[in-house]
Order: structure tokens, then sequence, then C-alpha cells
């Protein structure tokens, strides 16, 4: 068995969908778990009819382009007389509208993120395992929210790994005969099967889940770049591809910001020693990228931009110096307000940390530090992370950059400047 990720990207029009599909024919020697996302920019069409419904503006024009979009793949795919597809899809829209017409302030806005922008998977999932049994590759479609269990916390949901490992085996268990199993990335359920999801972009995690309970040889997602590059190819012309990488390197570059694969995804599969693969769905015999157990003397250094950054400095005026309790006091209202620190410094006499831009929390922290400290931030930052850095590297980003903060271990320089 092996695990393929497909994103919004490679599902973003009837073309893709075929190229998608002659991927998984010129592999379907293996048994294979096809995990897919919403089609091209779904979600976030999902997520502007949610914020239409709270603005008590008119949703049903922007629904009606979701309608649409997926009307024209079916269309474009020769599947407009399917009649079951017809039917589910007929269904899913009915069951979406449903949950948007009883939406109520009182169930949260989370809850109703997850029952509606949920919709995205189920939708392509079913067009795209459509089209695969009209190809005549035998496609089983299976549906996440049955599989993968979470607790309670809707838009980030953690994974029951003990319950969604027993689910997901007995179930696949039951269709060993077919070739493609067909499933959703991103979504999975409570226990009062409600609909829950991972977080934005959680596909990739996903894959990682059906892999680890089925110990799959190998997952693969599929993606619009070569693999994993040392540097955002929209920022940079001249960018390495990694041939391999260690688990634990690409785990670190997602920790400092690298967008390519989910940061949730790595660990479950290190911790099983399942190799992850990362390829071009344009070219899908070139090699990609193998992130697995391994050590590789002289990586290339990778450079990887966060932005929308905030830097936050907190001040003595007294003349005392920054102490353990200085921190501690600071820490304390960042655990409470749930930041999350990108980077932090120290002087005699202040401290300073960088955080992405929220300017609430910001705000929630500078009220309840404001007797302690002066405070000063600035916003709208970028932070860059160098991993492996080397000397030239590092002189040609700090060119021209007007530096707030700087730092550098053995391993990693970093820095946070004005744009
Ligand atoms: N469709 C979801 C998103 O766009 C999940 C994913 O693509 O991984 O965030
Ligand atoms: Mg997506």
């Amino acid at each position: 068995m092996k695990v393929f990720k497909f994103g919004g990207a490679s599902v973003k029009d009837a073309d893709s969908v075929k190229n998608m599909a002659s991927i998984i024919e010129a592999h379907n020697a293996d048994q294979l778990m096809v995990i897919v996302s919403a089609m091209g920019k779904m979600t976030n069409a999902f997520e502007a009819v949610l914020q239409r419904l709270i603005d008590e503006e008119d949703y049903i024009s922007s629904l009606q382009t979701i309608k649409d979009f997926h009307a024209k793949i079916i269309a474009d795919l020769g599947l407009k007389g399917n009649q079951q597809l017809n039917q589910e899809i007929q269904q899913d829209f009915e069951n979406l509208s449903h949950e948007l017409e009883r939406f109520s302030s009182s169930l949260g806005y989370d809850y109703l993120y997850d029952q509606t922008v949920s919709f995205g998977e189920i939708l392509s999932t079913r067009i795209v395992s459509a089209y695969l049994n009209t190809r005549q590759i035998k496609t089983t479609w299976l549906d996440a929210r049955k599989l993968v269990k979470t607790d309670n916390i809707h838009r980030q949901a953690k994974v029951d790994w003990g319950a969604t490992q027993n689910i997901i085996r007995s179930q696949v268990a039951q269709h060993k005969e077919t070739k493609i199993l067909l499933t959703q990335g991103f979504i999975g359920s409570n226990a009062k099967f409600n609909t829950t999801t991972l977080g934005r972009e959680g596909s990739d995690f996903s894959a990682a889940i059906f892999a680890t309970s089925l110990g799959a040889e190998s997952v693969t997602i599929w993606k619009d770049v070569p693999g994993v590059l040392n540097a955002d190819p929209k920022k940079f012309s001249d960018t390495v591809l990694f041939d391999q990488l260690p688990y634990k390197e690409a785990a670190e570059m997602t920790y400092y910001g690298a967008t390519v694969i989910h940061p949730k995804t790595i660990k479950p599969l290190a911790q099983k020693g399942i190799p992850l693969y990362v390829k071009s769905f344009e070219n899908p015999d070139a090699n990609g990228t193998l992130i697995n157990e391994c050590v590789i003397p002289n990586l290339a250094p990778a450079i990887i931009h966060k932005d929308k950054q905030t830097v936050i400095s907190f001040k003595i005026s007294d003349f005392s110096f920054i102490n353990e309790q200085h921190i501690h006091l600071i820490f304390e209202h960042i655990n409470r307000n749930h930041l999350t620190i990108n980077l932090m410094q120290n002087s005699a006499i202040s401290f300073t940390i960088c955080m992405d831009d929220n300017p609430v929390k910001r705000e929630q922290l500078r009220m309840a530090l404001k007797e302690d400290f002066l405070i000063y931030y600035n916003e709208g930052l970028e932070m860059i992370t160098i991993k492996n850095y080397n000397q030239a590297t590092i002189e040609a980003l700090m060119k021209d950059k007007q530096i707030i903060i700087e730092q550098r271990s053995r391993n990693n320089f970093q820095m946070v400047y004005k744009v």
C-alpha cells in the first residue's frame, strides 16, 4: 500500500484531474490510498461564503459560484450524464444549504466552518472518483469523516490516534480487492460525528495519518513544484532542489515557515520510518525530493521567509536589569494569550519577541504588561531564516535591508527586517 496526496492545484480543472488520473494509472501496480483536497481555491471560496453569511450579506450568489465551478469541471470531464454523481452532488449541496440556513451564532463560527467548508473536499473526491471509474481505474470512495476521529476543537482538531488507526485499518481491510481507495484530506469527525477539520492545508497531515495507520510503504505528495527547494521560487530565481532530506531537516524547515509541507506531516512518518516523496505532478517521472532517515553532508543553505511579523520589546525604565522574574511574567501573558514566538532576544534592560502579526493579541499583551514595562512594537516586518547558512548567503540576503534583529547559532541564521 502506498499513499498519494493531491492538493487543490492538482485538481483545479478538468485537465488537472485527467493528469492526476494518468499518474494514478501509471502507479496502480500497487494498492493506493489517494487523499485529495478541495479543488483549486475552493476552500477560500467556502470561507468567502461564510464571511458573507456572518456579515448578513447575500451569500447565495457566492454559493452559486462554487456550484458553477464544480458543474464546469463535471461537464469538462464528460460526467454530466452520470446519474449517481449528479444525485450525490445534489444531496451534498442540499446538506450544505441546510447547515448554512440553520446557522445561529450560539453554535459558533468554528463549528459552522467545519460543517460547511468540508464540502470542498467531499465534492472534489466525488468528482475525481467518478472520473477515475470512467477511466476503468477501479476506485472506491471512502468518507474521511467516518475514518479520522478527532477531539472537539473545530478548525484545529486533534487526532484521536488510537480510534483512527483502528477504524482505518478495519475499513481498508474490507476493500482488499479495490486498487484505488480515494478519500478526503483535511476532514474528520468528533465523537458526536460532527465534522471537524485539521487546520488549513491539513491534507498533507491527513496523508500521514492514513499512511501510519496502514503501515504504508511510502507517501507521495504531488505538487506544482519539482520537490522541496532551498527557497521559495516565487521569491528567488536560482533555487536548488533537494534530492534527499533527513526528516529532521524537513520538519525544522516547516517550523521556520516553509510551506511546501504541512508542519504536522513529518513527525508521524518519521516515527514509523515511512519515506515521504515530494514530486511534481507536472513532471511525474522526475525524482523530486525524498525525505527519510539519512545523513547528508553539506546541505545547501535553505532560505525560509515568514512575512507579517511583529516585534515587541519590553523595556525596564528604572535602571534595574531584565531578570528571570520579568521574563517569567512576560511568558505568563504570552502563554495566556496562546501566542507563538518566532524568535526572542534579551539585553540588559529589554526583552524582545517576534511573533506573527496579530493586533488584537498584541494589544491584549500590551494592556496586561504596560504597568511593568515600557512597551514598543513594530508591525508588518519580515523574517528570514537561513538553515545551514554560509557567509555568502547571509551577505547577499542582508544587503539593502534595514535589519531590526539578527541572530545566529551554529546552524541557523535569522533576521527580522523592515519591508
Ligand atoms: N482544502 C484545505 C485547504 O485549502 C486543505 C488542504 O488543501 O490541505 O486548506
Ligand atoms: Mg488546498
